[in-house]
């Protein structure tokens, strides 16, 4: 489990997280939902130290961070080891191949052995349907397959979480349905994941827990059942769209 506790974090002295307290759990997929500049993506990349809180507590099973206090290069390497963050716009390497995108970084950051990784990265490549791209660049993929690279690489660094941006909102809904899938796919295999989207529908079917952010608050933490069937009239007020 991840838990954050009484995080804040603030931008040129506005509080964009006040005093959050939350839990992700293992072997689930929790979905952060909100209206846009809620505070949804500092709350994921505080997780994996993207983003630094002012103050607060994150804490994994073994291993734990005072965001207030300094922390050593090698306390940091092994919060973010454990974190794996699929972004939005991709973020592949376009001088690299596909293989090499998926292998450089357990190659270089987890010292894996180059043959054992580029196994493992053919495997993730087959199970997401591209097994014969792997020695294409990027530039040569549409964007749904790229996405789906990223989430091969975010796998292949063999986190206990994969964090995941609205990571289908520059799709198409063609290609954002392959990408969708493979998600559910995984949330099916108990990987652990936190998911920020605005595709309801999505959210609905994949989410083991919802947490609805509201102006850098927490207004939900709970199921998709009490959240989708008894909301709240704020909460009515977002799913119709209003906001
Ligand atoms: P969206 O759905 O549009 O992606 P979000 O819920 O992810 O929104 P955040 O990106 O977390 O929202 O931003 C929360 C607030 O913090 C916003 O008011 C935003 O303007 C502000 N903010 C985010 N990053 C920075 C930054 N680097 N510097 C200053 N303000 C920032
Ligand atoms: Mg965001």
């Amino acid at each position: 489990m991840i838990s954050l506790k009484n995080v804040i974090k603030t931008y040129d002295g506005k509080e964009v997280l006040k005093n959050i307290s939350v839990d992700f759990p293992d072997g689930k997929t929790t979905v952060i939902l909100g209206p846009s500049g809620s505070g949804k993506s500092t709350l994921l990349r505080s997780l994996d130290l993207l983003v630094r809180p002012d103050s607060g507590t994150l804490s994994f099973s073994d291993i734990s961070l005072d965001y207030a206090q300094p922390v050593t290069k090698k306390k940091s390497f092994d919060i973010r080891k454990k974190t794996s963050m699929v972004f939005q716009n991709w973020n592949l390497f376009p001088n690299l191949t596909v293989i090499e995108n998926i292998t450089t970084a357990p190659i270089t950051v987890l010292k894996q052995s180059k043959e054992e990784t580029e196994k493992r990265a053919r495997q993730l490549l087959s199970q997401v349907g591209l097994a014969e791209y792997a020695d294409r660049y990027p530039s040569q993929l549409s964007g749904g397959q790229q996405q789906r690279i990223s989430i091969c690489r975010a796998l292949a660094m063999n986190p206990e979480y994969i964090l995941l941006d609205e990571p289908t909102s520059a799709l198409d809904p063609e290609l954002e349905t392959q990408v969708l899938l493979i998600l559910e796919e995984l949330s099916k295999m108990d990987q652990s994941m936190i998911i920020v989207t605005h595709n309801m529908q999505f959210a609905r079917s994949v989410a083991d827990k919802i947490v609805f952010v509201e102006d850098g608050e927490i207004l939900f933490d709970g199921s998709p059942k009490d959240f989708f069937e008894h909301p709240t009239t704020r909460i009515k007020d977002f799913l119709s769209g209003i906001t």
